[in-house]
């Protein structure tokens, strides 16, 4: 068997069905649904169609009595034995079924408003080759209703419940009013001669199939489902996740319904349920699929983080498990949703509407999670951070936004002294509020890129190299957490680029790559199965420390020979004035920094060339090592050195390739980074971006058995 195909004649093409939330205190306009009828450019501009398909749901009428009944699925949520429907004590009569006729026929009511902004796209969008499909929902005939109302002028007072009469006669009496307001619907529809919309089908608002001795829905939905048919409309069902409606599933086209979607119910509950296993379910018994994105903008963040990730999944799993392209599917988007963030400044949220766009139109890729900015839409109140990169030689300042752009910058010399050092990150700190006050954006955290071991959770420096000797135990979290009441991140340098790269750079599309960053020192990160390596202590990725000459010169780290003596801009500088005091000619002996050498490289000068090779290959030395050891797909260069000549990468690219395990090496890619210069201070900014962002999701990522089901 497979899934309920989509794009069917006998259903009128229906692909994505979208589930619309509404009640009669607030109705649909034109407004609201243009969220669900087409997608927005980032100017608000409608350029393509969304949904094909839109199912209207009412649970409660203008009176707070109830359309729909709870089922009792106890306290696990298992979907496993004893539950039963619990029929409301405040059950909808006849007038309520009236009030909910009008909601979707009335003057300004949900179908001709509906049919009036598809009218009004097809303007401005070329109209779709079928007409957009309606599903409206029937009303759940409580068996709590004694008095329910008459249906014509000579009847008796319909009752529901088994008081005073047999479950046969409560049943037909069920069977009656449900009857009478199908028919109320054929009636109007066919008088309101609506131009843009077909009517496909009646939704059967209870979520399974329930008997017993004063309820009979088997035998209300066969002779329900008859007169629908009859009528040359379909019958649509979206049952809960449960054992017992799953073997309701594998008869529903021979008894109850023409179109089910099951409801894999992963979003909701602290226990998801697995997708895999409501695929199989699915594609068992012939079933559509429905994708669940509740996004309530007002839970705590470590709930919505979790949303994102189950909803991502479901995504994800719309491609892995063919659904978005085969399978009917069905979207609960709670109220709003897509209005919510197609506006909403978190970029995740705006990601989500954009990716909904690409699974309607069955063009969206599996992305992995955390989810990372992308592209270029609008964001309307423009969230910052402030980084500071602290390198051996420069203190660099930026205010970058939330897509990793850097909007305002500053640099100067490194100051000497620790106090100064402290002195300078705060000044800098403030001109970057000011100027974001100025700009009128908002600060939402300060991210700080460092040379030495940090204490990544006390935001404490611990210790440095030679490269800035009086930098250490510096609680730089707290000393500026005190001054300016904002939220401050510390990491190793090489640990920011490499976050830099993952949610902004050319990391975004790999999930196992090292970052290279090449300055006065030789910093790095290594990113394994989409998370940084943080070791037991924050301390690793000291790329620079690994020795590639154990007989080489001693090293501030108190190890010997360490590739940044030979490969780093001081490596390089100390390396020349050795082999000039070892009487090695060279031309200009005053500045022997990395700089010059690279000049002088470009300029022909043998000394040059030579050294830049030599310190090429010691890198990829270093470099080999790590490859075998991690098998990235992908190696990024960043820093001041990607300004020396090819010379110096050949070299280091040719040794690496030679050396590496085949198999390793062949699938390597080496590549520069986009950001060079900036690459501490958008690393630095990814640091809060990702802290402030993504960090209850990441914290639940590492624990799968007990939230996420088996979908990890
Ligand atoms: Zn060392």
């Amino acid at each position: 068997m497979s899934y309920l195909n989509q794009n069917l004649a006998e259903f009128n093409y229906l692909k994505h069905l979208v589930l619309l939330y509404g009640d009669g205190k607030n109705p649909w306009t034109k407004e609201r649904l243009k969220y669900y009828v087409a997608h927005l450019c980032n100017d608000g501009k409608p350029d393509d169609w969304l949904f094909d398909s839109f199912l209207f749901i009412n649970t409660k009428s203008t009176s707070g009595r109830d359309y729909v009944a709870d089922i009792n699925l106890g306290k696990s949520m298992s979907g496993e034995g004893d539950f039963f429907t619990i029929c409301s004590p405040n059950p909808a009569n006849k007038l309520d079924w009236e009030n909910l006729l009008d909601f979707y026929f009335g003057e300004d009511g949900a179908l001709s408003t509906l049919d009036e902004t598809i009218k009004e796209l097809s303007g401005v969008i070329t109209p779709p080759q079928s007409l957009r499909n309606v599903v409206l929902t029937l009303p759940y005939p409580h068996i709590t209703q004694k008095e329910f109302g008459i249906l014509n002028p000579n009847g008796k007072i319909l009752n529901f419940s088994v008081t005073g009469q047999n479950l046969t006669q409560a049943t037909r009496s069920r069977l009656e009013a449900e009857i009478w307001f199908v028919e109320r619907i054929v009636d109007l529809w066919s008088k309101a001669r609506f131009s843009n919309i077909n009517l496909l089908g009646l939704y059967w608002i209870f979520e399974t199939v329930y008997r017993s001795w004063e309820i009979d829905d088997h035998f209300l939905l066969k002779e329900l489902r008859k007169h629908i048919n009859s009528r040359g409309l379909k019958f649509v069902w979206i049952p809960f996740y449960a054992t017992y409606n799953f073997h309701l599933l594998e008869n529903y086209k021979d008894y109850y319904f023409d179109i089910a979607f099951l409801q894999p119910n992963f979003l909701f509950y602290k226990n998801g349920k697995c997708i895999e296993k409501a695929v199989t379910v699915a594609k068992k018994t012939g079933a559509g699929i429905e994708l669940e994105y509740y996004m309530d903008l007002d839970e705590p963040i470590s709930i919505k983080n979790e949303k994102h990730l189950r909803f991502r999944k479901y995504l994800n799993a719309g491609v892995t498990h063919g659904y978005m392209t085969q399978s009917a599917c069905a979207h609960f988007q709670g109220v709003d949703s897509l209005e919510k963030m197609y506006h909403h400044p978190d970029p995740i949220e705006r990601e989500f509407y954009e990716d909904i766009y690409l699974f309607v139109k069955g063009t969206y890729q599996a992305k992995p999670y955390p989810p990372v900015p992308s592209g270029s839409y609008f964001i309307p109140r423009k969230r910052v951070a402030i980084s500071i990169d602290l390198g051996g030689t420069r203190l660099r300042m930026g205010v970058v936004d939330a897509l990793g752009k850097v909007i305002h910058y500053r640099q100067e010399s490194t100051p000497k002294t620790r106090q100064e050092i402290i002195d300078r990150i705060v000044i800098n700190v403030k001109e970057g509020l000011r100027f974001a006050k100025a700009e009128g954006f908002k600060v939402i955290g300060i991210g700080i890129s460092t040379g030495g071991r940090v204490d990544f959770e006390n935001g404490v420096i611990v210790d440095s190299t030679s490269l800035l000797p009086d930098w250490k135990e510096v609680p730089i979290k707290k000393i500026i957490e005190e001054q300016i009441n904002i939220p401050v991140f510390v990491d190793h340098d090489g640990h920011c680029a490499a976050l830099g790269e993952r949610s902004f750079g050319k990391g975004k599309s790999s999930s196992n790559f090292i970052s290279i960053v090449l300055g006065t020192g030789i910093a790095g990160g290594i990113y394994v199965a989409g998370k940084l390596l943080r070791g037991t202590s924050n301390f690793t990725s000291e790329i620079g420390h690994i020795s590639v000459d154990p007989s080489g010169p001693k090293c501030s780290c108190g190890s010997y020979g360490c590739v940044e003596l030979f490969s780093s801009g001081s490596g390089i500088e100390r390396w020349a004035r050795e082999k000039v005091l070892s009487g090695v000619q060279f031309g200009n002996v005053k500045d022997l920094s990395a700089k010059a050498i690279g000049d002088a490289a470009r300029s022909g000068e043998i000394f040059a060339i030579d050294l830049l090779k030599s310190a090429g290959e010691k890198l990829g030395v270093a470099a080999t090592g790590l490859v075998n050891v991690f098998n990235p797909d992908l190696i990024i260069i960043s820093g001041s050195l990607v300004e020396l000549p090819d010379i110096y990468f050949q070299a280091f690219e040719e040794t690496l390739r030679r050396r590496a395990i085949r198999p390793t090496a062949d699938k390597l890619e080496i590549v520069f980074s986009d950001f060079s210069q900036d690459a501490g201070v958008i690393g630095a900014a990814a640091l809060v971006f990702g802290q402030i962002e993504y960090d209850g999701c990441q914290n639940n990522m590492e624990q799968p058995d007990n939230r996420g089901g088996a979908d990890d």
